[in-house]
């Protein structure tokens, strides 16, 4: 399988900016922003997305969530609060085959489903 852009951005193929990474995750700022603060927090294990997570993954999961969370304060959003979402699939809304969490603050969202 050849690799995503979220794995080319982990390797350094192509630029984004990066705010954290460790050895299970990296997060950087989306390259279309749809709130002020927009970052995908990423796993660096290429799992397509939720429904691709084997057992095994949960602990990967939830430091996943936990990570978001620690990005989202660093990022001046903690305290005045923010959103997460993951898409999952055609009709979830997601485009890349990647699982990343998106972390969206910074204003008021609207709420549109
Ligand atoms: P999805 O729709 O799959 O949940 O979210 C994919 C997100 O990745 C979109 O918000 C899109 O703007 C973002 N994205 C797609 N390609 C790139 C890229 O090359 N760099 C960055 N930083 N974000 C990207």
């Amino acid at each position: 399988m050849s690799d995503s852009i979220f794995t080319k951005i982990i390797k350094r193929e192509i630029p984004a900016t990066i705010v954290y990474e460790d050895d299970k995750v990296i997060a950087f700022n989306d390259i279309h922003p749809s709130a002020p603060v927009h970052i995908l927090v990423v796993p660096k294990k290429p799992i397509v997305n939720l429904l691709d997570a084997a057992p095994e993954d949960a602990p990967l999961l939830g430091y996943l969530l936990e990570a978001a969370a620690r990005i989202a304060r660093d990022a001046g959003i903690g305290e005045s609060g923010f959103r997460i979402i993951i898409n999952n699939g055609k009709d979830g809304g997601q485009t890349v085959d990647h699982l990343h969490v998106h972390i969206l603050g910074g204003k008021t969202l609207p709420i549109t489903f």
